[in-house]
């Protein structure tokens, strides 16, 4: 199925960025013609705070194709994007979200600035949540519980 493979694709870019020792997200944007670009967050190893996982894949995809926007094209990510985030996807034109978990700290979609949903959003996709939540949380929660260390 279209829908759970692409999401599919976008943890297993999660897993990879956890293995990196990265905040675990992933994304794949999808144009008319097939996948155009995978990525997980890669803010460490870059040392780059706006590494987030749909900012590597809008670059990656517009260079790609030659062209400033995605019009058109399908955006998956595992968690709910950042208010950075969504300011691209925004300026990208990106057509459809698919995100998975919700993110009431960093969220910027449903939470916090809800960019696509404020009077200066120029473009708004459609908006697709919890795909795959509960896989993507618990990559998240595996992540972070580790780094915290056994409780003590
Ligand atoms: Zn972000």
């Amino acid at each position: 199925m279209r829908f759970a493979s692409h999401m599919d694709r976008a943890l297993d870019q999660a897993r990879a960025a956890a293995d990196r020792g990265e905040v675990p997200v992933g994304a794949v944007l999808v144009g008319p013609g097939g996948v155009l670009a995978v990525a997980g967050n890669r803010t460490r190893e870059l040392n780059d705070p706006t590494a987030h996982a749909e900012m590597l894949v809008i670059r990656a995809a517009c260079a790609a194709l030659g062209q400033e926007r995605l019009t058109g094209c399908d955006l998956y990510v595992t968690l709910e994007p950042c208010a950075m985030c969504a300011a691209a996807i925004a300026a990208a034109r990106i057509g459809r979200l698919y995100y998975g978990a919700d993110d009431p700290k960093s969220g910027g979609v449903a939470h916090g600035a809800r960019v696509f949903a404020h009077p200066q959003a120029h473009h708004a996709p459609e908006i697709y949540d919890g795909i795959a939540a509960e896989a993507s949380a618990a990559l998240l929660r595996a992540f972070f519980a580790e780094r915290r260390g056994p409780p003590r």
